[in-house]
């Protein structure tokens, strides 16, 4: 059998506790797990790449099962170029829901071998989001409850 490659594809800006839910719940699913980092010109990311990377592997250096990653280009071509079947997403709500199923359905059109699997992030994460967390960090804010105990800014 072929190990179970996942792909989690997003910014990361930052890395949130909603992320780790949804990693340490998949992590029981697959055999590996690439956390897929981004890059888009014409997004602000407030972070830089280097440093959203940095904290990530901090975390997880710890968990042989994941690995970080940074890409270019189309999702389903990174993921069949390092031999991956899945894409992972977490789901807060039904915003999310209608966002991700037409990136879902448009990747499935791209490449109908690689399956995107849902995780529904459980009710003490559901309201934070990366965008959530800037904010309060660009108005000096204590950010410590809504990322992981490393991300320090
Ligand atoms: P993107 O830039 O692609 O939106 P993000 O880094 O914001 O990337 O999010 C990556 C994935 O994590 C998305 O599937 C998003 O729905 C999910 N996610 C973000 N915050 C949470 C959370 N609090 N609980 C569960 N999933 C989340």
């Amino acid at each position: 059998m072929n190990d179970k490659i996942a792909v989690f594809p997003g910014s990361f800006s930052p890395f949130t506790l909603g992320h780790q839910y949804v990693i340490n719940r998949a992590m029981a699913l697959f055999d590996k797990i690439i956390i897929a980092v981004g890059s888009n010109s014409s997004k602000e990311y407030y972070f830089t790449e280097e440093q959203r990377i940095q904290w990530m592997e901090d975390i997880f250096k710890d968990e042989p099962k994941v690995e970080i990653r940074k890409y270019e280009g189309l999702t389903v071509d990174f993921c069949k170029s390092i031999g991956a079947n899945f894409i992972l997403r977490g789901l807060r709500n039904s915003k999310d829901f209608n966002y991700e199923k037409e990136i879902a359905q448009v990747n499935q059109t791209l490449n109908e071998e690689i399956e995107t699997i849902f995780i529904i992030t459980s009710s003490e994460y559901s309201h934070i989001s990366s965008t959530l967390v800037r904010e309060v960090a660009k108005n000096g804010g204590d950010i410590s409850k809504f990322v992981p105990k490393g991300i320090k800014i």
